[in-house]
């Protein structure tokens, strides 16, 4: 039995990490993670061949997430997986979640700011 935050190599996905680690996401069928599943890989290989890059999903939501707002996101998304699998604390994956809700208010105050700054100057005020 293995103790919670331990990796079973069984259950863990194939892949490893960009810093090289073993991947710790869920395993499955497949033997890979959501994130690191070929099958999916090809679905976004494909979609960004055919529609071009600025049409896949991936493409849409690195333009709509802040550029400083990616790790944030990949780490909410790893808290995702390690919540369901145990390894990690419901408590403070709900803080975890809660500051970066508020990072993200504080960011889209400001992109609305600009974006409102945009409007006036094409309106000539
Ligand atoms: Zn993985």
């Amino acid at each position: 039995m293995s103790k919670p935050g331990e990796k079973d190599p069984k259950r863990a996905c194939r892949a490893s990490t960009k810093d090289g680690r073993p991947c710790r996401g869920r395993r499955h069928p497949s033997g890979y993670c959501v994130a690191h599943d070929p099958a999916l890989q090809q679905t976004r290989e494909a979609a960004r061949v055919n529609g071009g890059r600025n049409s896949s999903r991936v493409a849409r939501l690195e333009k709509l997430m802040p550029r400083r707002l990616r790790p944030v996101y990949d780490r909410l998304e790893t808290a995702l997986q390690d919540v369901h699998e145990g390894r990690l604390d419901v408590g403070r994956a709900k803080a975890m979640a809660s500051v970066a809700g508020a990072m993200v208010r504080v960011l889209q105050a400001g992109e609305l700011e600009e974006l409102t700054r945009k409007l006036r100057e094409l309106q000539g005020e």
